[in-house]
C-alpha cells in the first residue's frame, strides 16, 4: 500500500481548466520554483494504468488520490523524479516545480518524460495544453518524433531510462 511521505497543502484536485469535466491538481496559491508537490512511495507494479507513473523500465507505480490527477503539458511546470530500489521494488517519485506557478494554474508535467508509452485510450488523443511548443497529441517517449525525441533528452526533466535507440 502506498503512501504520502509528502503532499502539499499548496495543490488540491479541483476541476481541470485544461480537460474540461475532469479534475486536476490545482495551484491553491503562488507556488515558488523548486517545490515539492508530492512525494509518494509505493511498491511497483508491471502493469501501466491511465494515472500510473513510470519509474524504471516496466515499473511503474499507483499515486492514488491525489497524483493521479497531474495532466500532462508538452510545456509542463513540474517534473517528476523517481528513485526505485531494485532490490526492494520500492520506487519514490517526486513532483517538484521547475518554474512557478501562479494560483488557479494546474500543476502538470510532460508524460513523455516518464512513460516508454501510455495506455490503448490515451495514445494520440489530442493535447490540449495549448503551449507554444504543443506536440498535438499525447504519447509516451517511444512514440515521439525523433527530433521530439532529441528535444527531451536534452531536457534534464527527462528519465534516464528512456533513450533513442533504432528499434
Ligand atoms: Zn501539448
Amino acid at each position: 500500500m502506498g503512501k504520502y511521505l509528502i503532499k502539499s497543502e499548496k495543490a488540491k484536485v479541483s476541476d481541470s481548466i485544461i480537460v474540461k469535466g475532469e479534475k486536476a491538481l490545482v495551484a491553491q496559491q503562488d507556488i515558488e520554483k523548486n517545490t515539492i508537490i508530492f512525494l509518494y512511495e509505493d511498491s511497483a507494479t508491471d502493469t501501466r494504468t491511465r494515472t500510473s507513473i513510470q519509474v524504471a523500465m516496466d515499473k511503474h507505480v499507483e499515486p492514488g488520490e491525489f497524483g493521479a490527477f497531474a495532466n500532462h503539458s508538452c510545456s509542463p511546470n513540474t517534473q517528476i523524479i523517481a528513485n526505485y530500489d531494485e532490490k526492494t521494488n520500492i520506487a519514490e517519485v517526486l513532483m517538484l516545480t521547475i518554474e512557478k506557478v501562479k494560483k488557479g494554474e494546474e500543476l502538470t508535467f510532460d508524460y513523455a518524460t516518464t512513460e516508454t508509452t501510455v495506455t490503448p485510450d490515451l495514445l494520440n488523443k489530442t493535447c490540449l495544453c495549448k503551449s507554444a511548443n504543443c506536440r498535438k497529441k499525447i504519447t509516451g517517449f517511444n512514440d515521439l518524433s525523433l527530433a521530439d525525441k532529441m528535444t527531451l533528452i536534452t531536457k534534464d526533466i527527462t528519465a534516464s531510462y528512456l533513450q533513442i535507440t533504432d528499434k
